[in-house]
């Protein structure tokens, strides 16, 4: 029976990728040898390697323009501290809207000072702050475009002459931004690029070195610029796949294509969200976001009924993070129009049900 993956992450990726990615375990490139036991200095991955970090800057509009793009491991959460490691030295502003910001502004606090400048913890993060003020005594703002947990995303960036820094582990590659506007930019591989294992952190060079305090090498940007991604043994594996995912994008067109498909999937469901009346919406609707939509049942007592007819109609991964209940629906780039078809079918048969 064919699965509709909703899962948040690890998350879907498209079939060919799969398949391709698969049959590279049992002989890469026509090498005679699984992707898993070569070196990762033979000619052939090092190429992968390039081209993953040439390609990342492609789709993202940013190549020639005094950025890097590297391969980390340590997952997003890696990340929250490594950027305050090399760029925090007195004092940097954060924009709370949920469980990943919160997160990032513990790890920062053991560098410096933390100015959060908004926060939306009022209302369980149903929404995203607005008209707050970047002080301008920082070091940089750092900011989560999309939220994965509670299903909102930033639709419009702050203007500051300062810094930015965004985790974009659940939205990167799915709609068209002015990525220019960033300076370094973090996403966890597995929410819309790779299966779990590598961080893709994208940094302007400029940005580096004016930090006084001593960095350990793993945990320098300038370490992993210098050797090229490959410090030390990078995540072969999850690299390549994610190489094979934006190889797909740019062959569906890019971000611009993903973005047109990405609308029409998150409109077919909210709009289902919006008119039945089991359904009801979690967040605010002008910050709602595309990769993930969060509702919940208005009648409790529908919970058995509904769940058993997700599972009849193979859909996997509806259930929302366990620290916000109800359901949660990922419609990362992969996803197809038609899984969403599947779930709206089955949310308008639970209406005539009930
Ligand atoms: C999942 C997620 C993280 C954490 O990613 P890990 O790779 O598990 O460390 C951080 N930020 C956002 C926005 C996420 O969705």
């Amino acid at each position: 029976m064919k699965k509709h993956n909703f899962s948040a992450g690890p998350c879907i990726l498209p079939q060919e990728v799969f398949q391709e990615a698969s049959q590279a375990v049992i002989n890469f490139n026509n090498t005679g040898l699984s992707i898993l036991e070569i070196s990762h200095r033979s000619k052939e991955f090092v190429a992968v390697m390039e081209d993953a970090r040439q390609l990342a800057l492609e789709l993202l509009g940013l190549e020639g323009k005094g950025y890097k793009a590297l391969f980390l491991q340590g997952g997003a959460s890696m990340e929250f501290l490594m950027v305050a490691y090399n760029l925090l030295e007195k004092k940097a502003a954060y924009l709370n809207t949920g469980t990943w910001s919160s997160k990032a502004i513990k790890e920062a606090k053991l560098f410096g000072e933390v100015n959060v400048v908004a926060s939306s913890e009022d209302k369980k993060y149903n929404y995203i702050p607005k008209g707050y003020m970047i002080p301008t005594d920082v070091d940089y703002f750092h900011c989560t475009s999309n939220n994965t947990i509670f299903g909102t995303q930033m639709k419009v960036f702050p203007t500051t002459p300062k810094p930015m820094v965004c985790d974009m582990s659940s939205d990167i590659f799915s709609r068209v931004l002015d990525f220019s506007k960033f300076d370094l930019i973090y996403a966890g591989a597995q929410k819309n690029m790779g299966p779990a294992g590598t961080t893709l952190v994208i940094v302007k060079e400029d940005l580096l070195g004016k930090v006084t305090r001593q960095i350990p090498s793993m945990l320098d940007y300038k370490v992993h610029i210098e050797k090229d991604s490959m410090f030390n043994t990078p995540a072969v594996y999850p690299v390549y796949v994610s190489y094979l995912t934006l190889k797909w994008l740019k062959a569906q067109g890019g971000i611009k294509a993903i973005e047109e498909k990405n609308e029409k999937k998150a409109a077919l469901l909210y709009s289902e969200i919006d008119i039945n009346p089991c359904f009801k919406g979690y967040t605010a609707t002008e910050d709602r976001s595309i990769m993930n939509a969060t509702f919940n049942l208005t009648d409790e007592s529908l919970k058995e009924d509904f769940e058993a007819m997700l599972k009849e109609a193979g859909i996997n991964g509806l259930n929302g993070h366990r620290s916000v209940g109800g359901y949660r629906a990922s419609m990362y780039n992969a996803l197809s129009l038609e899984s969403v078809q599947v779930l709206v079918d089955v949310m308008s048969d639970l209406e005539r049900k009930a």
